[in-house]
C-alpha cells in the first residue's frame, strides 16, 4: 500500500549512505518526481519513494556492487562488468526491497531503469527517468531548459529527447560501453515521436 511509504525515516537511512552532493541531488529528484506525478495524476507517495530511493546504491564500491551482484545471483552483462556504475540501478532496487522494504513493482522497475531507460516504460519508470535528468541540481546539458519544459506535457517526448542527447553524449565518449537497453529505449521512443510528428 502506498501510503506505507515513511520517507523521512527513508531519508534517514539514505543520508548515512550517501554523500552530500548525491544526498542533495536524491532531495531534487524527488521533489521533481512529486511535480510531475502532479501534472500527470499520478500517485505522489510513490513518485517520492522511487526518486528518494533511485540512487541509494550509488555509494557502494565498484568492486563490492560486482561481489553483491554475483552474492544474490544478479546476472552482470560485459557492459555492465566494465561499467560497474550501471549497476546501481538493479543494485538500487535490490536494496530498495531489502533494506528500505519496498514491495510495490513499480517503484522497484523505475529504480532499476533510472540510468539506461527502457522500450515502453510504465509511467513511474518514465517519471524517475525524466526527474533524475531534470532535477534542479542537474546544469550540465546544454538543452536543460527545453527539455524541462517538454517534461511537464509530454513525457513521451522528453524522454525520447533525453535519450537523444545521451547516447549523441555517448557516442563521443564512450562508444564502446552503451547499454543495449538504452539503444532499444531510443528505438522505441523515436518511433513515437516519429508517429506523433506525422499526425
Ligand atoms: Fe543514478
Ligand atoms: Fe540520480
Amino acid at each position: 500500500m502506498s501510503n506505507d511509504y515513511d520517507l523521512l525515516r527513508m531519508s534517514k537511512v539514505l543520508k548515512k549512505h550517501l554523500d552530500e552532493e548525491r544526498y542533495q541531488h536524491t532531495l531534487g529528484v524527488m521533489y521533481t518526481a512529486a511535480a510531475l506525478a502532479m501534472a500527470y495524476g499520478y500517485d505522489l507517495l510513490k513518485a517520492q519513494a522511487a526518486g528518494l530511493l533511485h540512487d541509494c546504491a550509488k555509494g557502494i564500491p565498484d568492486e563490492k556492487k560486482l561481489s553483491i551482484c554475483k552474492e544474490h545471483n544478479i546476472p552482470v552483462t560485459n557492459i555492465q562488468e566494465k561499467n560497474p556504475y550501471l549497476l546501481h540501478g538493479i543494485l538500487g532496487a535490490h536494496l530498495a526491497r531489502t533494506e528500505y522494504k519496498v514491495e510495490d513493482e513499480s517503484i522497484l522497475s523505475a529504480i532499476t531503469y533510472h540510468t539506461t531507460g527502457r522500450a515502453d516504460m510504465h509511467i513511474l519508470e518514465k517519471i524517475i527517468y525524466i526527474a533524475d535528468y531534470i532535477e534542479p541540481m542537474r546544469d550540465e546539458a546544454a538543452n536543460l531548459s527545453r527539455i524541462r519544459k517538454i517534461a511537464f506535457h509530454d513525457l513521451n517526448e522528453c524522454v525520447y529527447e533525453i535519450l537523444k542527447s545521451t547516447l549523441t553524449y555517448l557516442l563521443h565518449s564512450n562508444p564502446e560501453n552503451i547499454d543495449s537497453t538504452t539503444q532499444d529505449a531510443y528505438v522505441y521512443y523515436k518511433q513515437l515521436h516519429n508517429l506523433a510528428s506525422s499526425d
